[in-house]
């Protein structure tokens, strides 16, 4: 339901970015109305283990650190809403921010909406979409105990996908359209020396083969091509899955503020401010450099910063 009170700040999205800007909105005693979108809690709810987010010296589980993070903003006053923000306003105070039919004002508003994975863009892939093909190992990967199984993208996120993948396929091969590798040293060296993993590289995926039989959608295998040679072939597979990127989530911003030509959200070098006053932006979102969720996080204490003082400046 639409209310009629001028939050202070409204922040749209729930990652690290998002939880972190509400927990210091709310210590600030903001009141933050937080619309946590259509993943909430972000991309590592999707993930299985976080190793690499300090204060955790043995790892812990990205849905339950971002459990803690929302209830951690929640103690302070945040008011979480699981509800996806369609369309927004930011020609004139009070700013505009509908969900639905719902209208709700807001002094400033903190995008933290995030990215999503990206897609080849094939249609055999949209049409196998869930039916073999995935672009989230940690969701899916039970489906494929003992399958035969592929990877695409040569970054990080390939990376640990193949990796973790192994442990429920029977093999797992890399298809990488280039012969160098965008991913980390250890996480490349990890791949490569798991026994269960193999890397094709100079290689793109031209086709997602598959059967429908009597309404059932099953992934039959890949027709890949060598970008070197033109040589194609077909390797039986059951899985497909995609580790080629991000895009951020910020379709909803298209005209509203001024946006990267890569999508991304601008910010200003030294802080979160976009190009209207008060309007602020952190996390993945406008970030596509670091994207680690303790950047997102830390950017999110800054965007928080940064409207709490540009709400002093409106009140003198
Ligand atoms: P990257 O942009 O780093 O890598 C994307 C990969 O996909 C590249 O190898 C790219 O190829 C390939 N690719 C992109 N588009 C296509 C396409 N259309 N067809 C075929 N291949 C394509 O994204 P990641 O998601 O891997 O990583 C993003 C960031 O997140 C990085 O900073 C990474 O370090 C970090 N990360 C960290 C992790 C960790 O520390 N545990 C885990 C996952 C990510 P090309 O190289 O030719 O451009």
């Amino acid at each position: 339901m639409s209310d009629n009170i001028v939050h202070n700040v409204i922040i749209i999205g729930s990652g690290p970015a998002g939880l972190t800007a509400a927990l210091y909105t709310g210590r600030a005693n903001l009141n933050p109305l937080v619309f946590e979108g259509l993943q909430p809690g972000g991309q590592l709810t999707i993930t299985t283990e976080v190793e690499n987010y300090p204060g955790f010296e043995h790892g812990i589980m990205g849905p339950e650190l971002m459990d803690i993070m929302r209830k951690q903003a929640q103690r302070f006053g945040a008011d979480c809403q699981f509800k996806l923000v369609d369309k927004v306003d930011f020609s004139a105070q009070p700013f505009k921010v509908y969900v639905g039919k719902e209208v709700h004002l807001a002094k400033t508003v903190i995008i933290a909406t995030g990215a999503s994975a990206k897609l080849l863009g094939l249609s055999s892939e949209t049409e196998f979409m869930g039916f073999g093909v995935s672009a989230c190992a940690t969701c899916d990967a039970f489906f494929f105990k003992d399958l035969r199984i592929i990877v695409i993208g040569g970054g990080d996120t390939a990376m640990e996908e193949a990796n973790y993948l192994t442990k429920f396929g029977k093999e797992v091969t890399i298809i990488h359209r280039r012969d160098e590798f965008r991913a980390s040293k250890i996480m490349l060296d990890r791949a490569k020396s798991n026994p269960k993993i193999r890397l094709i590289t100079n290689t793109v995926l031209e086709e997602v083969l598959g059967l429908n039989e009597n309404g059932k959608k099953r992934v039959t295998g890949a027709r890949l091509k060598n970008v070197k040679t033109g040589e194609e072939s077909v390797m039986e597979v059951e899985g497909i899955f995609l580790g080629i990127g991000h895009k951020p989530n910020t379709d909803v911003f298209k005209g509203q503020i001024d946006l990267e030509d890569n999508g991304y959200i601008k910010t200003s070098k030294v802080n979160t401010y976009t190009n209207i006053p008060g309007v602020f932006a952190c996390g993945d979102a406008q970030d596509h450099v670091y994207r680690q969720a303790i950047t997102a996080a830390g950017s999110g204490c800054m965007a928080a910063i940064d409207a709490e003082r540009y709400l002093e400046s409106l009140h003198g």
